[in-house]
Formats: C-alpha cells, structure tokens, sequence
C-alpha cells in the first residue's frame, strides 16, 4: 500500500518529466504556448497521479461510517492534494447554524488551532466556495509554512457541510484547489458520517432522554406501589377495625337482647370464628355439680365439626387443665411442640396447628375457656386480637352470670325454699293448665293432696328444724315417687299436692298409698318414724273444675285425718252425671 509521501514522490517525479522531456521553444508565443500545453499535461498527469494514487483514500472516505474517521480522512485527502502543512475540518450543523464537530491534522496542526477557534466563532455565512483568509482577520499570527491560509467550503446541492481549512498549501496546487478538491466527494462522506454522528448523538439524547423518564416511571411507580400499599395497609386497618367493632356491637347485642345463654354463646363462637377467620371456634363449660360438659362450636366450611371429641373423658380433661390457667394460652403444633401441657394425641386428631386458649373468668371463678384452632396454617395472635378477646371473654363471663342468675330466679320463683318442691303459685298454674288440657283432651287428672300428722307435736317436742326436717322428708317421698310428668309441691306450712296428669282415679289411689308407705318408712333421727294423712280426688269422677277439684280432694284429706289419720281417702262425692238431679 502507498503512503503518502509515495504518492508525493511519484508526482513530483511526473511533474519533472513532464518538464524535462520537452525542448524549449524559441519564441515568447511558443514558450507560453509550450508552458500552457505543459501545465495543461501537468494537470492531467497530476489527475491521473492523483486519481490513481488517492482511489484507495476517496474509498477509505467513501466508507467511513465514523465522523471523526471522515473527517481525518478527508484532511489526510486534502493534505494529499495540496501539499499543505496542516487541515482543519469544520463540520456545519444548519439547525444550529454552527459548527458542531472540528478537527486539525496535519504535522503543525498545533499551531493553527487558535486560529481555527477564531474561525468558528467569526464565521461568516456569505464565504465563497473557496476563499483566501487572512489570518490577521482572526488576530492570529499565523508562523512560516502555515500561510497561505485557503478555506474550502463543502456544499451538499445548496447546503453547506463542511469547512475545510487549508493552512499552507503549495503554491502549484492553489491553481487548481478548487477544481481537484471538487473531485473529491467530501459533501456526501461527511455528510453521510455527520448525519451518522447526528443520529448516534440523537439516539444517545433519546436514550439519556429515555433512561430519565425510566427512572422517574420508576420513582413514579415505587411511589404509587407505596402510596396503595399504604392505602391498603390503612383500608385493611379499617376494615379490621370495623370488623371489631360489629364484632363487639353484635355479640354485647346478643349478651343484651337475650337471656337465653344456649343461643348467646353460640351467636359468640359464631361471630368470633367468622371474624378472626378461624378453622374452629369452641366454647367449652364445665357444668357443676355434675361432670359434664357444654359446648358451642362454629366451624369453618373446609373444616368438620369436632365438638364430638370434647364429649369423651380426653375432652374433660383437656377443659380441665385449660381452665387451670387464667391467662391466655397459644397452642402450638402437636407433633412438634413437646412442652405442651395437653395430651398432643388429642390435639393431634383435632388436626390443629396451632390454638389460643382464651379462658371465661367472671372475679375469681372460672366458668369455661374459648378454644380457637387453626388447622391450615400456623397464627401468631396480635395484641389488638388477644385484647379484643380479653375483653369479648370478660363479656361472655358477665353473661353468663346473668343467665345463671336469671336462670336461679326463675328457679326461685317456682320451687319451694325450704323442700325444692314446686311451690303454691306454681302449683296453681300448673293445675290451672293441666286441667284445660285433660278436658281438652279428655283426659283423666288426678290430684293427691298430703298433710303432715302431728307436725305441732313434732314442733313442740323436738324443735322447729327437726319440725322442718319432717316437711323436707314429705317433700322428697312426695317428688322421687311420683313420675316425671307428676308435679309435687308444696301448698302451704305442711301440705302438699301431687298433680297427676293423665292418671285415673284407681291409679292414683294406688300412688297414694304407695306414697304413704313411703313417708311411714322415714325415720327422723331422734324422733322416729313420720306419718301423714292423704286425700284423693280425680276429674272427671269429683269435679269438672280446678277448685272443685281440690276441694274435693281437700275433703277426702279431713276425712283421712278423722278416720285417725296416716291413711289415705278418696273424695266420696261422685259428680252429678250430667242431666241427674
Ligand atoms: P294434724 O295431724 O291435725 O295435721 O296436726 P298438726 O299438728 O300437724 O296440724 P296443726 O294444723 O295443728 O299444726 C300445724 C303446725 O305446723 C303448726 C305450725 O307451726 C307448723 N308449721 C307450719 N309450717 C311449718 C314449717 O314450715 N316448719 C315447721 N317446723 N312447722 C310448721
Ligand atoms: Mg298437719
């Protein structure tokens, strides 16, 4: 491949040759006629030269897709064809109307810099394609070598390209500057690289451009994912809240509008399982005297019903030491939680996960606990969770307390104090019913009315409480021998009724003597055995109406006592059949 200086050495020993071979005229016309012909075959040696020579460099231009690389490679051309010491190329930027990308080559392109700053900055739109400078113009002083100073300007159809400046070029080819820089195809392969160059600068601001807007869609969308997740976490907050509070409102509605505990608690476990989404919700209670146990359950619907299991000697037992402590309790899973103070294998077919223990302590009696079960997944409780509970227990404990006492005070009302029997006002209401309902449904009713003997005696002797021991003994005698639908009670100091429902007259002579057996088998400590007299009556045999009724069997009572008492009597008044005189 040819360097440059190559080139220059195959021109210049054209040039001579082109001198050398040719004789020299005689006169003033041939000898510029001879000069003319041999710079004309000057100009075509130099364009075959040049053309041969910088084919290679017009390629390299050609091709390069690099601005910086067209730019040298057209200084490097320029170079070539003038001779010149050093090249600025200037690249015209119309938009902007100024020069957007310059470059010096050249072995003294050092020493024309300044002067090219100058240049840009006084640039003079209306230049001629190619123009002398004077460097004076740009208050440069521009060193030996460097002068002539030619500014060649590279045009695309009316469009300017490039600036091409030219500092010191030789003196033969200032003549045909124009014309050999006209050959080479500057405008297009700078033209092509700067638009090249454009676009890389372009697509560079459109991708600073496009990574600004992505981080701030970016920023913009982390402040929006933490602005829902707010408003989420807040409405989520709320929702539980208000979970809570319907939660409270509807369960201490329940507590208030219903005495009837049964459907009070299981509105409760109802309410609570639904809203702390629980597997399981149980109420368990211990009922007392007896060892026996209450439970209320709700269920989840992927989960079944478990209440069976608490209905076995396990499930007392796992009530009784849950109802040992009186604070709440996590359970954890069964199968790996060894410290676990429950039989884990009852745990286990529970299917539990994990629990919380919420114990029903009304002052310092514990009245059952609140078991809740997650058999899906594992729960860490929140306090805002054990709080509610706490307190919906504390609830809970209060109405339970109001039913028991409700409960006792309708006992209360009804039951004799001193025997447990029924007492006179529910006796009355009772006959009242019984009656209706045995003429309604044409039934028998008997009615045995019983009177302690000698209770004054009793008194007298051995004291009023053993007097009151006597009327308890009637009392049980009366209640355990008569049958359930029978009603014992008690109708004043020693006397006592036991209505009969359903019962002829034959059978209920028979419990009568039965029960008087009975009540002469008791023997009071101290006093010995007891009696009393008894008097039998029954519808529809002695009185079509309660009070008819009871007088009847009244009578039959003197008459027992008359005839000598611990005996029974029936009413000997039949009723008139109806129509008889
Ligand atoms: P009779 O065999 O004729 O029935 O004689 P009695 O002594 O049982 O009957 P009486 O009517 O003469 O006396 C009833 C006594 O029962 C008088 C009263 O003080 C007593 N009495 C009434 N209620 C009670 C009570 O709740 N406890 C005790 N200890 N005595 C009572
Ligand atoms: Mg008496």
């Amino acid at each position: 491949m040819s360097t440059v200086s190559d080139n220059f050495n195959w021109l210049w020993l054209s040039v001579k040759r082109v001198r050398l071979g040719k004789p020299c005229g005689t006169t003033q016309i041939e000898r510029q006629q001879r000069q003319e012909s041999e710079i004309e075959e000057f100009k075509r040696a130099l364009r075959v030269a040049m053309k041969a020579d910088i084919t290679q460099s017009i390629l390299k231009l050609l091709a390069c897709a690099d601005l910086d690389q067209a730019m040298e490679t057209a200084a490097e051309l320029t170079m070539q064809l003038t001779a010149s010491s050093a090249v600025a190329v200037l690249m015209w930027d119309h938009d902007m109307e100024s020069f957007s990308d310059k470059a010096v080559f050249g072995s003294r392109k050092a020493e024309l810099f300044e002067l090219v700053e100058r240049f840009t900055e006084q640039y003079e739109p209306a230049m001629q394609k190619v123009q002398g400078l004077d460097p004076a113009d740009f208050a440069v002083d521009l060193k030996e070598g460097l002068s002539p100073l030619e500014c060649y300007r590279v045009f695309e159809g009316q469009l300017l390209v490039a600036c091409i400046l030219i500092a010191g070029p030789s003196d033969d080819r200032l003549l045909e500057l124009e014309d050999n820089l006209a050959q080479i195809p500057f405008a297009g392969a700078l033209g092509r690289a700067w638009e090249f160059r454009e676009l890389k600068r372009e697509n560079e601001r459109l991708r600073t451009q496009y990574e600004h807007l992505e981080d701030s869609i970016s920023a913009m969308e982390e402040q929006t994912r933490k602005v829902i997740h707010d408003l989420t976490a807040k409405d989520a907050l709320h929702t539980r809240k208000v979970e809570r509070e319907r939660l409270v409102y509807s369960i201490s509605n329940a507590v208030r509008s219903s005495l009837r505990l049964q459907e009070v608690l299981q509105t409760a476990v109802d309410q609570i399982g639904r809203s702390l989404s629980v597997s399981r919700c149980i109420l368990l209670r211990q009922l007392e005297p007896e060892v026996r146990l209450a439970a209320y359950e709700y269920h989840s619907n992927s989960q079944s019903s478990a209440v069976e299991l608490f209905d076995s000697e396990a499930g007392l037992n796992f009530l009784r030491k849950a109802m040992t402590r009186e604070a709440l309790q996590d359970l954890h899973d069964p199968s790996t939680d060894t410290q676990s103070m429950y039989d884990r294998e009852f745990l286990r077919r529970l299917g539990l996960r994990s629990g919380l223990i919420v114990p029903l302590i009304l002052r310092d009696r514990k009245v059952g606990v609140i078991f809740l079960q997650d058999c899906e997944s594992t729960r860490d409780w929140s306090i805002d969770d054990t709080a509610l509970l706490g307190f919906l227990a504390d609830l809970l404990s209060v109405s339970i307390e109001n039913a028991e006492l409700h409960q006792e005070r309708e006992r209360q009302s009804v039951t004799d104090g001193l025997t447990g029997v029924a007492n006179r006002r529910h006796f009355n209401e009772a006959f009242i019913l019984e009656f209706e309902r045995a003429k309604r449904y044409e039934q028998p009713l008997s009615l045995i009315v019983a009177d302690l003997d000698y209770l004054k005696k009793i008194n007298d002797s051995f004291g009023h409480q053993v007097g009151d021991e006597a009327i308890k003994a009637i009392a049980r005698v009366l209640h355990e021998g008569s049958r359930s639908i029978d009603l014992a009670a008690r109708y004043g100091g020693e006397e006592f009724c036991v209505l009969l429902p359903n019962t002829e007259l034959e059978m209920a002579e028979q419990t009568a003597e039965r029960l008087l057996k009975k009540i002469s088998e008791v023997e009071l400590e101290g006093v010995g055995p007891i009696s009393a007299s008894i008097g039998v009556a029954n519808f529809p045999a002695h009185a079509d109406e309660p009070d008819g009724l009871f007088r009847q069997a009244d009578e039959a009572l003197y008459q027992a006592k008359q005839s000598g008492r611990n005996r029974v009597c029936v009413a000997s008044k039949a009723l008139a059949a109806p129509g008889g005189d």
